[in-house]
């Protein structure tokens, strides 16, 4: 389906091995026998082809397809940036279905809730990731008007949900995954929050309960609160707040289920309210969206951006000039994608979202020399997500005014403040990049290192070894590299008790366990600040420590106006449901 022939000078991309078996494994497109049919070079050029077609459909463009195509092509192998896996699996491939997250509405009835499991299907089967509510669905022993009998309630019906992800293998490439959201005044709230209790229990699923502000006010205040029918918003019982937050904290304690949402925020935050609510969020907890809403991701390596020469150590005009390519980029995604219903389509190409990111900020602190855990890196957190997005939405309005602001606009937040004309209803969400920052070769989305070297298994038993290519050069550099050195990092992890590295050394190399939870927090909290979406984080704690701690970084999520937190403590359960490389 490429359009364009690839030109004789095109360079290879500069892929690293691990890259290389991940791309060979899921990515490159394969014939009949399983082989594939093309290579590195000639799937970014499928996919800067695809995306820079679609520039012929808008006169005002000032770019070429052609123009264009070598442009995404530079941009991707550069890998200064990098849609997310559907767009390198699908651009300009037969399936053709771009967008990373969906949400799906779940209504109360047969019809509706077995509709929700066959389109999750159909998203599932193209690369993409499901978001519910399963708020709207009646409680568990309510009546059945049309049989007498009795209703099973919300956690039975997501066993349906997780046995049917089950069966669908993603095209035996990628796992389908999961969110299911339940509103903290659902009746069925108790059942929910101890749902994934037993090992392997709903294992497809990410869930997260939404908190609203009258529940935290409760909380607070050691009130009571309402547990609300949502058919008819009778209230049918109540309980006290305080204790139901304190059982969400054990259980995350025990598990790191469920994680929590702050559903109010979020709508707070929703640029298209006359169009519907915000109920669920994709599986990740990255990007809120509208019930039949998708939404596109990029994320942009900022290791790249490192330039020793520049006085703050960042190459800020290479950046901008960056974010732009992007937005044009991701804004072409939404018209080259097919999604798999039409009602998706229309909601997609009425409000345009997408959502550009960064990864490799792990990377960039280790180059600048700043420990992730300081003001400094969280100044730097502030300052870099504050010129993306300003850059993106200043893109975004270039491209509305190329091409008209998305659809919804008048209708918008933005159409009614007088704001814009955008052609996004959203730009900026920060997305886990768990297989993008292995072909990246980079640092995965804000998050620390897990290890400076570990060993890695992927897929079907396979093994890669890494060390941070930066940690090495700086061991090199300082004269303290060895052999033994690195085997007993790639044993501990981390150098914090290694006691013979220089400290200034051990405090910039830090591991996501060296860091106290709060940093992760605050972190999480800086990006959220200049994020119209949502950010991808997960506070990381030791084995040690306790649920007043996790309380603590509730109230704080909460405080610092983080749209949600997911918390894992090390070791509380075998294996995550998401979204390592690691996990296929
Ligand atoms: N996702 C999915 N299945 C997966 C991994 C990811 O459906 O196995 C979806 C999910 O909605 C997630 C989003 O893709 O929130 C982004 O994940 P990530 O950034 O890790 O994806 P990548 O583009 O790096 O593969």
């Amino acid at each position: 389906m490429t359009t364009l022939p690839m030109p004789a000078d095109l360079p290879e991309p500069a892929i690293n091995p691990n890259a290389q078996v991940v791309l060979a494994k899921r990515y490159l497109q394969k014939g009949p026998d399983g082989e594939p049919t093309e290579d590195a070079r000639s799937l970014f050029w499928r996919v800067a082809t695809a995306i820079a077609a679609m520039e012929a459909h808008y006169d005002k463009s000032p770019f070429t397809p052609e123009a264009l195509a070598r442009a995404f092509y530079d941009l991707m192998t550069g890998m200064r940036f990098l849609p997310n896996s559907p767009t390198l699996m699908n651009a300009g491939a037969p399936l053709g279905q771009l967008a990373a997250c969906f949400v799906l509405p779940v209504g109360d009835s047969m019809e509706e809730i077995f509709d929700a499991v066959k389109f999750a299907a159909l998203i599932h089967k193209s690369g993409g990731g499901t978001g519910f509510s399963f708020s709207r669905l009646r409680p568990k022993k309510s009546r059945v008007g049309s049989t007498g009998g009795v209703a099973s309630g919300p956690v039975s019906f997501m066993r349906i949900f997780n046995t049917a992800t089950e069966q669908v293998k993603q095209g035996g490439t990628r796992r389908g995954a999961n969110m299911g959201i339940l509103r903290i005044d659902h009746p069925d709230i108790l059942e929910f929050i101890t749902c994934k209790e037993r090992e392997n229990e709903l294992q497809n699923f990410n869930i997260s309960v939404a908190l609203t502000e009258r529940f935290m006010q409760a909380v607070e205040k050691g009130e009571d609160y309402d547990l609300v029918d949502p058919r008819d918003k009778r209230v049918v019982g109540s309980q006290n707040a305080a204790e139901v937050f304190s059982l969400l904290v054990r259980k995350a304690w025990e598990s790191g289920d469920p994680g929590i949402v702050f559903i109010d925020r979020i709508n707070r935050d929703n640029p298209t309210p006359a169009l519907g609510e915000i109920e669920s969020t994709n599986p990740c907890g990255e990007q809120p969206l509208l019930p039949y809403e998708a939404c596109n991701l990029g994320s942009i390596n900022l290791s790249v951006f490192f330039d020793p020469e520049a006085e703050d150590g960042i190459d800020w005009k290479g950046l901008t000039e960056t974010v732009h390519l992007a937005v044009r980029f991701l804004d072409n995604v939404i018209d080259a994608s097919r999604y798999p219903l039409d009602q998706i389509t229309e909601m997609v190409r009425a409000n345009r979202k997408i959502g550009l990111g960064i990864m490799g900020f792990a990377d960039l602190l280790y180059l600048l020399r700043i420990p992730y855990d300081s003001t400094e890196a969280l100044s730097l957190a502030e300052k870099v997500m504050e010129t993306i997005q300003g850059e993106a939405r200043s893109a975004s309005k270039t491209l509305a005014a190329e091409r008209g602001p998305f659809p919804a606009y008048a209708e918008s937040v933005f159409g009614k403040r007088n704001l814009g004309p955008y052609r996004n209803a959203t730009t900026t969400t920060i997305a886990p990049t768990g297989t993008l920052s292995i072909i990246a070769g980079c640092s995965s989305g804000i998050e620390p290192l897990f290890a400076l070297a570990f060993s890695r298994h992927v897929m079907d038993g396979e093994k890669l070894v890494e060390a941070n290519p930066h940690f090495v050069a700086a061991m090199q550099e300082a004269g303290a590299y060895s052999e033994s050195l690195m085997e007993e990092v790639t044993r501990k992890g981390s150098i914090a008790h290694i006691g013979m590295l220089p400290e200034e050394l051990r405090d910039v190399f830090v591991t996501a366990m060296d860091i106290e939870p709060v940093w992760h927090l605050k972190m999480q909290a800086a990006f959220q600040k200049y994020t119209d979406n949502a950010v991808s984080k997960t506070v990381n704690l030791p084995n040690k420590a306790t649920k007043e701690d996790i309380r603590e970084i509730y109230w704080l999520a909460y405080e610092l106006g983080c749209k949600g937190v997911t918390v894992y403590r090390d070791g509380c359960k075998a294996g995550q449901v998401l979204c390592t490389g690691e996990g296929g």
